[in-house]
């Protein structure tokens, strides 16, 4: 806390991990006297830079990039870029350090890492992003590469950032590797990646429904967000029968009582993808619907809830409004969007609740099979892929279970992820040493 007080988002993080493992470790003698969790606190690199760019007007802007380089003991870093004007070093090295547990659970071999700069999408033409983007990369270019350091999306870095990234660093280097996921299919993505995160989350949430022998058919689902996870996430739950009420972004949410369903979330995902509008624009499209300025969706009845849009967006009031309501299973797809208090009341009311270093971990899972796919030189099938996406959400739900128990009945899915995730890569650092 010393070092890192000026970090709350970080701390936030780390402190949610300690709670969990710091007890583990007094219990297994291996870890004792290591100074473990010491050592996974301190990013192994934090790289700062400048990125000058210029707008279509002639003026000249500058921004802050970042690569964090968390952890690689099992494997190269591997984690999103954010492109927000929120980015700092506190929200980046929260994410990393969540990404170095959420990768190890997925079982595949993929270090830590977090990037991204305070660069703000919103409102720029595609001539500018593209500028922004090659400039960043030039910086970038440097430090990354596909036994290395692999980066991925995030918030406000979806295809078109990732297709404009990959250009520049293929001319700078002169070679085209995997080094960065989410990619077009035409040249090296994967099937299902677009969807995975969402498609994951909701597959853990059947998974956690499963163990009180329910499930999503016929569920009222609330879900926070509009962009990546959030509209995959909402296409799945209509596949398994569910009922999405509620989409949101920064400025609010809508609620639509009937239900939106899959030509209203097609329309959604043309509004948000192509024409970059606002969900308050749903409202006029749909005039049964309500739009709910400056508020986020925990208050609309439900049993299941979705956060997908950003940290911290759930707090403890709304924990509380949602478990007075008869919400019985929270699935994070966004990174902590749920404070301490909020964690606190889901625990303190047995409900199901998965942190999304378990729940949200299909996205980066299937980048790790996108990166297996551009090594071999093949491309699997979109059956295929679902089905490893499945398997692994269904093991990360394993492992869950197996360290999280408390009592017969009831798993904290917090500590389960934790030390299931800090195992590995303990055992790994371990093993190599202190370096
Ligand atoms: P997108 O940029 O596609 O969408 C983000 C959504 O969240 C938008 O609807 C956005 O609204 C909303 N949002 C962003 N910031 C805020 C804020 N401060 N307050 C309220 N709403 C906000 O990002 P993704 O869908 O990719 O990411 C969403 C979350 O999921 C993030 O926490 C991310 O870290 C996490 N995640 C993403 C993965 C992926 O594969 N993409 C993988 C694992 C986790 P607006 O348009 O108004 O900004």
């Amino acid at each position: 806390k010393t070092r890192n007080g000026h970090e709350p988002e970080f701390i936030q993080a780390v402190q949610e991990v300690a709670d969990t493992v710091i007890p583990y470790i007094a219990q297994h003698e291996i870890y004792n006297g290591k100074n473990i969790l010491l050592r996974m606190v301190e990013p192994e690199r934090l790289l700062s830079f400048r990125v000058a760019w210029v707008d279509d007007d002639g003026e000249i802007h500058v921004n802050r990039g970042y690569r964090i380089q968390m952890n690689s003991a099992i494997g190269p870093y591997k984690g999103g870029l954010r492109f927000h004007p929120t980015v700092n070093a506190s929200i980046l090295k929260f994410l990393a350090f969540e990404q170095v547990f959420k990768n190890s659970l997925t079982t595949l071999p993929m270090g830590g890492g977090k990037g991204g700069s305070d660069f703000d999408p919103k409102g720029k033409s595609d001539d500018e992003v593209m500028r922004f983007c090659h400039a960043f990369m030039t910086e970038l270019c440097r430090h990354i590469g596909p036994n290395t350091d692999v980066p991925a999306g995030d918030i406000g870095v979806g295809s078109r950032e990732i297709g404009f990234l990959f250009g520049m660093y293929k001319k700078l280097r002169n070679e085209f590797t995997g080094v960065l996921t989410g990619k077009g299919l035409s040249w090296g993505g994967s099937k299902i990646r677009p969807e995975a995160t969402g498609y994951g989350t909701v597959y853990f949430a059947q998974n956690m429904l499963e163990t009180r022998k329910d499930s999503m058919e016929g569920k009222d689902v609330v879900i926070s967000g509009s962009g990546n996870v959030a509209q995959f996430a909402a296409e799945k739950v209509l596949q398994l029968g569910g009922k999405v009420l509620t989409l949101s972004d920064s400025g609010g949410y809508i609620h639509d009582a009937d239900g939106i369903d899959e030509e209203k979330l097609a329309w959604v995902m043309d509004l948000k993808n192509n024409r970059r509008g606002r969900i308050s624009e749903y409202v006029e499209q749909y005039p049964s619907a309500t739009y709910h300025e400056g508020k986020t969706p925990w208050e609309v009845k439900c049993t299941v809830a979705l956060p997908c849009a950003t940290q911290n967006e759930l707090d403890g009031d709304d924990a509380k409004a949602l478990i007075a309501n008869g919400c019985v299973c929270v699935a994070e797809g966004a990174n902590m969007p749920s404070t301490p208090e909020a964690i606190h009341a889901f625990h303190d009311a047995q409900i199901l609740f998965a942190p999304g270093k378990a729940s949200n971990a299909g996205g980066v899972a299937t980048s790790g099979l996108e990166m297996s796919q551009n090594s071999l030189r093949i491309s699997w099938t979109r059956e295929e892929v679902d089905q490893r996406l499945k398997a692994i959400m269904s093991d990360i739900h394993d492992s869950c279970i197996e360290y999280g128990m408390e009592g017969e009945d009831y798993c904290n899915y917090v500590k389960g992820a934790n030390i299931a995730g800090f195992v590995k890569v303990a055992d790994a650092m371990l093993a190599q040493g202190v370096i």
